[in-house]
């Protein structure tokens, strides 16, 4: 290869994403419990919306996203002119470190942070900063302490993802009003799950330097759709959309998330089947020896006593075609991270854990 041919600085520094696992060798009726997707997949009006829009397939998309911004300004009473959309939040943190870090400056990230996070830092040549957190937990301490004059952005999953956790909003506010120089970006991909919670829109609505971003990744079922969205001061949503790319969502994609966001009786019946099943797998763990932190999305994070045995459980789950996450890459080698599925789905990975469980104890490896 021609020696004066290379990427821009950070781009070899990029491990690539693993996605959940989906197939288990020489089974059929695995369940998936990896990707945090919702068992009961989308609004019906939304498959059927994909479906319409397929007769369509031949004309661009509209460029400004202007029906589902409405939609979502309608649902979450937010002014539209504010929403961005991109395929996934992914983009959407892809676009923030685009458009505001690079070589010289500095993106920071909780301990246990969505990987993406790091690695969109690195592919706009700025430096990965990842700060401790408390005992699973997001500090806002260790996030001020952390930051420097080289600070752009600062990332917080809340709740986060492995962990499950999540902070008050006044915490966000405090880290928000203590890093002027930095735009605080709170993902709230996981929102929905959590009882009273607006995901930061109101802190994104006062704020000059708070950006919150969503998903219809997860609760609106649409993981497969790509399409989430962000919402900030109309400032940085103008420099946004000056680096997305004008046809960044197809037809389908804007359509269905449309429909889907207007569902919100399906939205509804999903969170509080979650909420059930939630309680009932952290319990039925518990009982087995498995303890969880309190989680307020739709997984839990079960701890086991060292790496072997979360690796051997894992093994085990899999040899009966139950496929969880391992979250060794997120720094905790010794927890596997749970979805809530349906109430099936949660009593078989329950009822193998409990046998996993039962074999150590008997045969004196403990847990
Ligand atoms: C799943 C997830 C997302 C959503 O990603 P999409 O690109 O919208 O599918 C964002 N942040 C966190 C923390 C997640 O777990």
């Amino acid at each position: 290869m021609a020696q004066n041919i290379a990427p821009q600085p950070g781009i070899m520094e990029i491990s690539l994403y693993q996605g959940g696992a989906s197939h288990v060798a020489g089974r059929t009726d695995a369940i998936k419990l990896s990707s945090n997707e919702n068992p009961f997949g989308p609004s019906d009006r939304a498959r059927e919306a994909v479906i319409r829009a397929a007769h369509n397939l031949h004309r661009y998309p509209g460029t400004d996203h202007a029906g589902l911004r409405a939609a979502i300004g309608e649902v979450h009473g937010l002014d539209p002119e504010r929403i961005l959309c991109g395929v996934g939040s992914d983009e959407i943190i892809h676009m923030l470190c685009q458009a505001y870090a690079g070589p010289e400056t500095e993106v920071l990230f909780t301990e246990h942070g969505f990987l993406m996070y790091r690695i969109s830092a690195h592919a706009a040549g700025a430096t990965p900063v990842q700060v401790p957190e408390r005992e699973r937990v997001t500090d806002v301490d260790a996030l001020i302490a952390a930051a420097t004059d080289r600070t752009r952005l600062i990332f917080v999953a809340n709740p986060n993802n492995p962990t499950g956790t999540m902070i008050e909003l006044a915490e966000l506010e405090r880290l928000a009003l203590a890093v002027p120089q930095a735009i605080l970006v709170i993902d709230a991909a996981y929102a929905e799950y959590a009882d009273g919670y607006d995901g930061g829109a109101e802190l994104a609505t006062r704020l000059p330097n708070v950006v919150m971003t969503r998903t219809f990744s997860k609760i609106y079922g649409l993981g497969g759709l790509r399409v989430g969205w962000g919402y900030g001061p109309r400032e940085i949503v103008d420099v946004l959309n000056r680096v997305r790319g004008p046809f960044n969502l197809s037809q389908p994609a804007l359509d269905g998330a449309e429909a889907a966001v207007r569902d919100r009786d399906h939205i509804a019946r999903c969170r509080a089947e979650n909420s059930r099943m939630r309680a009932w797998l952290a319990e039925s763990l518990a009982e087995k020896g498995v303890p969880a932190d309190p989680s307020f999305a739709n997984f839990i994070l079960a701890r086991f006593a060292d790496e072997e045995t979360a690796t051997a459980c894992d093994r085990r789950l899999k040899n009966e075609g139950v496929i969880v996450r391992q979250v060794g890459g997120y720094g905790l080698p010794h927890c596997l991270r749970i979805t809530v599925g349906d109430e099936a789905s949660c009593r078989r990975v329950a009822h193998v854990i409990g046998l996993f469980m039962a074999e150590r104890a008997a045969s004196g490896q403990g847990a």
